[in-house]
């Protein structure tokens, strides 16, 4: 049976560290503060931004809300946006996706100040991270780097296949375990590889993050394999009261019979995600405090 990657105990690990780091930072003068933006009532998005400025809150940190009704134009965003980015008291900015019908996500994401994108998604910032020297990486992917290295699980010369290609997760994941200092050797799988149980069953790292429901069986899975699941999905269960559970992208029981370390949906990748979310606005405001990184 493989050890269990816990993403709640990891990402309360980091919680913690950013208390400490937030009351360090309010003796210099400086109280890290990030800005949300939610645009419509999509009920999943108001769910992830409740989330969002509880643990804000729970570090000690700013948050101010910026809820705005799904009529709302895109100049209407952009210049909320471009007000945010000429803030000196905010230091991270976060549109919550998805955005309702007629918003265009990319504009949105490059009319945010690089300095201040938290969510690593702007061009500047993917790009400094396909040339090996990022500067905010992307919370999921980084979430998941904290995941291994706090987990004693070194990716030097490993073979690690990611499943998805997606700029939000997939592509990252594989960018940055290929880059000098984590130096695995990197197989991205997508919607058109043919024989992925081949590919996979040659990991040692498996990451899933492709978004179908137990996709990756035990048969795809190298024995003693390290499992990180990125899927959240939504499947119908009548035993539960609400009708419905979330599994990831793996088949959790079978797999985890085989793998060596494996990661739990819930209570995996999603709650680092979050954490690393905080990390980002930490640093952001230490950044343009003239100060450098956290020591993760
Ligand atoms: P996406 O839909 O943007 O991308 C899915 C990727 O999977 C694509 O690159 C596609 O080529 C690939 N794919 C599709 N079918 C495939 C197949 N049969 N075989 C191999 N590859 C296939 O999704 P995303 O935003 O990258 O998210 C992926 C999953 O991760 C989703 O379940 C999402 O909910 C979850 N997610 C979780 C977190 C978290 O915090 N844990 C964060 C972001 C996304």
């Amino acid at each position: 049976m493989s050890e269990l990657i816990s993403g709640k105990i990891i990402s309360a690990q980091i919680n913690e560290e950013l208390c400490l780091e937030v009351k360090q930072l309010k003796t210099k003068g400086i109280e890290p503060c990030l800005a949300v933006v939610l645009v419509g009532e999509d009920p999943a998005s108001e769910v992830y931004v409740r989330n969002k400025k509880r643990t804000i809150e729970e570090i000690g940190m700013r948050s101010i809300g910026h809820n705005l009704p799904d009529t709302t134009t895109q100049r209407e965003l952009e210049t909320l946006i471009q007000s945010l980015n000429a803030d000196p008291a905010v230091h991270g900015i976060l549109c919550q996706f998805p955005l309702p019908e007629g918003l265009d996500e990319a504009k949105v994401i490059q009319t945010i100040a690089p300095e201040k994108d938290v969510d690593g998604l702007h061009p500047l910032n993917a790009g400094l991270i396909a040339m090996g020297i990022p500067k905010f990486i992307s919370c999921t992917p980084y979430g998941v780097l904290q995941m291994l290295k706090r987990s004693g699980i070194s990716t030097s010369g490993k073979n690690s296949v990611v499943l998805g290609r997606s700029n939000l997760v997939g592509r990252p994941i594989a960018t940055l375990l290929s880059s000098k200092g984590w130096d695995a050797t990197v197989t991205v799988c997508h919607s058109r590889t043919s024989d992925m149980a081949e590919v996979t069953s040659q990991a040692d790292i498996l990451i899933a993050a492709i978004g179908i429901p137990e996709f990756v069986k035990a048969n795809m899975v190298k024995p003693g394999a390290v499992v990180i699941d990125v899927g959240i999905n939504r499947i119908d269960d009548p035993n539960k009261a609400k009708g419905t559970r979330l599994v990831g992208d793996v088949a959790f029981e079978e797999v985890a019979a085989k793998a060596s370390f494996i990661t739990p949906v819930p209570g995996g990748v999603g709650p680092m995600t979050i954490a690393m979310l905080m990390v980002n606005t930490v640093n952001a405001a230490r950044w343009q405090n003239g100060l450098t990184e956290m020591d993760l």
